[in-house]
């Protein structure tokens, strides 16, 4: 069930595994790499390319997050379990090909639920390096999360990046091409393909995690994605229905709006904001 695209280039090289449809709600990752598959045989490349493009037909078909079939979210879920439910195994199934890459660049977006800035995300100064090379403007430095493939991959000691790019349940078309050049660039910058798909760009560098909803209501940002904040700014509130404020959400540092929630309906447990901090 799971597709798997693999191009092997003119000579031997690192191998490249990309992800996209990690959850089920995100469209620029599948779009790039339906692109990125169609050029990739035309170029001089070295070494070898996997793409997944949607790695959880689950959770495409359904159109969410987490997989309709045991409710699990396929990005908290490797290394997986070849005996476990059907989103242990798929994962499991994912990781077993993933473990024998050198390099993963893996694209999501906010889905239905949330929005990112254009971004890459890292853990180690290797990956720092990939992600500045993905050229879009926001490095994020990443939480460690257990059970997220780059995460887990990191532990083996390999290079991971994952990239967010906007949301809300739509596929910016822009999205998709930038991922193409940053994948393309990334692949230069590992010697694959020619130093002419090297990208330059300014980034800037934040790192940070999500703020969580404690309550059930309606979530109403205060800011726009992407603005500079000084600390204790408020940044968003949920109110129940009539209108009573629940919960405030506040800038813990100057930084910037990296994400925020984008569906209004808010549960405990659920992303509310990301602030940024600059380093
Ligand atoms: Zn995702």
């Amino acid at each position: 069930m799971l597709d798997v695209l693999r191009f092997g280039g003119v000579s031997a090289g690192p191998h490249v595994l990309v992800t996209g449809g990690i959850h089920g709600d995100e469209y620029e990752g599948p779009a790039a790499i339906a692109d990125l598959m169609a050029q990739v045989p035309k170029l001089p490349l070295q070494g070898t390319v996997t793409a997944i493009p949607v790695a959880s037909e689950m959770a495409w078909r359904a159109g969410t997050r987490c997989s309709p079939d045991d409710g699990l979210n396929l990005a908290r879920t490797f290394p997986g379990n070849p005996e476990g439910s059907p989103t242990e195994r798929l994962a499991a199934e994912i990781f077993a090909i993933a473990r024998e890459c050198d390099y993963l660049i893996d694209l999501h977006s906010g889905g239905v639920e949330y929005r990112f800035v254009p971004l890459a995300g890292f853990y180690t100064e290797a990956s720092r390096e990939a992600a500045r090379h993905f050229g879009l403007p926001v490095l994020w430095q990443l939480p460690e999360t257990d059970g997220v493939l780059s995460c887990e991959l990191t532990k083996l000691g390999k290079t991971a990046i994952g990239c967010e790019y906007l949301g809300g349940g739509e596929l910016s078309l822009r999205g998709a091409s930038d991922y193409v050049r940053g994948i393309l660039s990334c692949l230069a910058h590992w010697e694959m393909v020619p130093a002419e798909y090297v990208l330059e760009k300014e980034t800037a560098t934040y790192r940070g995690d999500w703020q969580l909803s404690e309550v059930e209501g309606v979530f109403r940002g205060l800011v726009q994605l992407g603005q500079d904040v000084r600390a204790g700014r408020p940044l968003a509130e949920i109110r129940s229905h009539r209108g009573d404020v629940l919960q405030r959400f506040g800038a813990a540092c100057d930084g910037r709006v990296l994400a925020l929630r984008n569906k209004a309906y808010i549960r405990p447990g659920n992303w509310a904001v990301l602030v940024g901090e600059h380093v």
